[in-house]
């Protein structure tokens, strides 16, 4: 394994700063947080909306970790300009409706940080007519501003500082998608 994937990130990275979350405890929690949804499904067979591509990584170690078996679903949420959030843009594949019509659904996510993602997916998810409609995060994020408005995830794995953070799915313009855990970054930005 490279250096960059071991529990310390490249040292020649300037960027890339403390490892929040080391990959060993991802595991534990995503097997702890598998055991503790699957229950609420019990004989349904749920299907498991994941949001991309932050949820990549996430998605396929839950649905491993999964005692039953599920449906995944995939839409595309973008949001971030690097390290800025602006307004959330959803694609959805055009088969959506007949998917989670009548079934209960669970929207799996990454990150929540204002909400503003996880509000408009469940908003278009509603109006396809789920039986249900939950929600679980891999990262809670602790915002500077107090917590923000909006729909708040059933579930939740880490709660965390308000850093931007990548790795383990989640990315800076692309990059660091592929690290096992999760690390503050802190982008070195020219003009601002
Ligand atoms: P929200 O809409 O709740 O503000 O943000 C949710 C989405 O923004 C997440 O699904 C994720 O894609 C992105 N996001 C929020 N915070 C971070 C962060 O610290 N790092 C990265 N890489 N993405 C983030
Ligand atoms: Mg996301």
């Amino acid at each position: 394994m490279s250096r960059r994937k071991t529990m310390n990130p490249e040292p020649n990275d300037p960027a890339l700063g403390d490892v929040l979350v080391s990959a060993d405890r991802l595991q534990r929690r995503i097997l702890g947080l598998a055991a503790a949804i699957a229950p609420t499904y019990a004989g349904r067979r749920p299907v498991l909306v994941a949001v991309m591509q932050g949820s990549a990584a996430f998605l396929a170690d839950l649905v491993r970790a999964w005692p039953e078996p599920v449906d995944t679903v995939h839409v595309a949420a973008e949001s971030y300009d690097g390290t800025r959030p602006g307004r959330v843009r959803l694609t959805l594949p055009p088969d959506l409706r007949q998917q989670v019509a009548g079934r209960p659904v669970l929207v799996v996510d990454d990150i929540y940080d204002t909400g503003a993602t996880l509000s408009e997916v469940c908003r278009a998810l509603e109006a396809l007519g789920p039986a249900d409609l939950r929600s679980v995060v891999l990262f809670l994020k602790h915002r500077a501003g107090g917590p923000p408005a909006g729909r708040s995830p059933d579930w939740v794995g880490f709660e965390i500082p308000d850093h931007f953070v990548v790795g383990y799915g989640l990315d800076y313009r692309g990059r660091y998608r592929d690290l096992p855990y999760l690390a503050v970054f802190r982008p070195v930005e020219s003009g601002r």
